[in-house]
């Protein structure tokens, strides 16, 4: 130490020596500074807040070389006015100033907050007056406070709006830039596994970049990502250090790497984003430029955060979903009702025809009898068609179990019997029919897997307009049981194959052909509810095959039964 301070008993060391034994023991941060605002003395608590590996390089600095390197701010985060400091309060004659100063290296966001105290030492003359400053680092207790203010704040933010996608970009928008860099968040949908929906990021040029990569390299389960391992885990994942060897094993290609690094990820912390219980995704915090760090002591925030948001994101699936049942059902209604209006004009034009005939006391002949009896038929066979679909399809939101009737099953003579009613309906197409010896039998509900059949069937008969082949096929693989319905219609382009399964949704390539969109959602849960599956593979303008898969249960005594 090389101030001049008065003091010293005889017999013991110089109180400047004494000074310094203190101040370098105490964990607040001390400085003193002469008039001139250099730096005289520093301990090492003060060498260390100013990023310094030890008080040396702090001797001789001047308050103008520090204020270079750091940003002096307001607790609002306002500019603070260097003459606000405490140590130039003391130097103009105020006793014992003191504040809260916030600061952070120029450039970052990592930001500290510090309670500084002054007192001026006075010297013999005003040249040697010097002002000791102690700086009480309360960046922990600060940054508690903030993220308490933040949960409060994003938790309101969330409950504006119960709209879908807007909530999906508020809850990455909340947490940047006061948690992370940049926030990406993923939700599982049931149809297409993980689906990225927001992305906020402080930056522009970062968000473009990160958007370029989320659209070019979806998440690859096969490759590193800390998402899938979240997802796996189910509990946060913390990287404190993104390196370059990681970057590799998560990069799908050498340009994917290249991207990745200018991403320029340091820490990355992935929670989930839960509601009642269940994992609805993921909420992605990066740090990149910033400088600053994720580490322990963020999780507990952002795991909070994904419980509000999740929740948030909750409420807001729901209140859409329930929108969207009543667009179905309106939407139901009026093709339904459409779709009766025609057979049931038919079956009431036959009726008026046969009274008048009645009236004028003359018998149709019986070549337009039988006519008119094939019509009624077939216009009352499509009512009951409808009428089945809208029973099944009410299964499929219902999600409570439906008793099956149980008994044993010949696969092959269920097949016949709906191919004979097709083949009196439809002269156009050719029906085959192959089934093996021995024939799969086993438990099922026949009247219902009959009616699956009927909807494969009439789906390959209406989807095929130009006629052709019907193929069935029964078999046995192991210990499941298969149907399989062929046709050479119209196929199902790519992107609809897993979405027709859903109740009203109809594929881009069926205008014009009546239908409800519900058949394949009822079947599919009547199947599943038997313990099976349904699969479809398809070629547009070739044909598609649906197969139906049943577990083989040995018929037990042979009576029906319940599940
Ligand atoms: P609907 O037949 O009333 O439209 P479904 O639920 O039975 O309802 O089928 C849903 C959609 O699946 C159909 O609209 C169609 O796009 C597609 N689809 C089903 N079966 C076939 C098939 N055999 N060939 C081509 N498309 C099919």
């Amino acid at each position: 130490m090389t101030t001049s301070v008065e003091g010293g008993a005889p017999g013991t060391a110089p109180l400047e020596s004494r000074l310094e034994a203190v101040f370098e023991s105490v964990a607040d941060a001390v400085t003193v500074m002469d008039r001139n605002g250099r730096i005289r003395f520093a301990n090492p608590a003060a060498a260390q807040l100013l990023g310094r590996s030890s008080a040396n390089e702090l001797i001789g600095l001047s308050g103008g070389e520090l204020l270079a390197e750091y940003e002096l701010l307001d607790t609002d985060g306002s500019p603070l006015p260097p003459d606000a400091l405490p140590s130039r309060r003391a130097l103009a004659g105020e006793a014992s100033p003191e504040r809260v100063v916030r600061f952070r290296r120029r450039g970052s966001l990592d930001d500290r907050w510090s309670l500084v105290r002054a007192r001026l030492l006075s010297g013999r003359t005003a040249d040697e007056d010097l002002v000791v400053s102690a700086f009480q680092d309360i960046t922990s207790l600060k940054r508690s406070e903030s993220r308490l203010r933040f949960l409060a704040e994003a938790s309101a933010i969330l409950a504006e709006s119960v709209d879908y996608a807007r909530t999906l970009q508020r809850v990455a928008d909340t947490a940047v830039p006061e948690l992370a860099d940049w926030c990406v968040v993923d939700v599982l949908e049931w149809t297409h596994g993980i689906s990225r929906v927001a992305i906020a990021h402080r930056d522009p040029a970062g968000l473009e970049l990160a958007n370029q990569v989320w659209s070019r390299w979806p998440p690859d389960p096969r490759r590193y990502g800390a998402v899938h391992e979240m997802l796996r885990r189910r509990s946060p994942v913390l990287i404190p250090d993104v390196t370059d060897d990681l970057l590799s094993d998560a990069a799908q290609d050498a340009e994917h790497l290249a991207v990745l690094r200018r991403l320029n990820m340091r820490s990355v912390l992935v929670v989930p984003l839960e509601a009642r219980g269940e994992v609805l995704g993921a909420l992605t915090l990066v740090q990149s430029e910033s400088g600053r760090r994720l580490d322990e002591a963020d999780v507990d925030l952002a795991v909070e955060l994904g419980r509000r948001a999740g929740a948030a994101i909750d409420v807001a699936r729901l209140v859409w979903e329930a929108q969207e049942n009543a667009r179905l059902r309106e939407e139901f209604i009026a093709v339904a009702s459409h779709d009766m209006r025609t057979p049931l004009a038919a079956v009431r034009g036959y009726a008026q025809l046969a009274q008048r005939h009645l009236e004028r006391e003359e018998a149709p002949d019986g070549a337009a009898l039988g006519r008119w009896l094939r019509d009624i038929d077939h216009a009352v066979d499509r009512l009951a068609r409808l009428v089945s679909e809208l029973l099944d399809a009410s299964l499929v939101r219902a999600d409570q179990q439906v008793p099956l009737q149980l008994g044993p099953t010949t696969l092959s003579q269920l097949v016949r019997e709906v191919v004979e009613r097709y083949e009196q309906l439809s002269d156009r197409h050719g029906f085959v029919v192959e089934t093996p010896e021995p024939e799969p039998v086993g438990m099922w509900d026949a009247a219902r897997l009959a009616r699956v059949l009927d909807n494969l069937v009439g789906n390959a008969v209406k989807f095929s307009p130009d006629g052709g082949e019907v193929r069935l096929r029964t078999g046995q693989e192991g210990d499941r049981a298969f149907i399989s319905v062929t046709d050479q219609g119209i196929g199902i382009p790519a992107t609809d194959r897993e979405m027709i399964f859903n109740p009203m949704y109809r594929g881009g390539n069926v205008d014009g052909v009546a239908g409800t969109g519900l058949g394949l959602a009822g079947s599919r849960r009547l199947v599943e509810m038997m313990g099976g599956s349904i699969q479809v593979a398809s070629e547009v303008g070739r044909g598609s095959t649906f197969t139906v898969w049943l577990p083989v249960q040995p018929p037990s005594s042979g009576e029906a039964s319940g599940i």
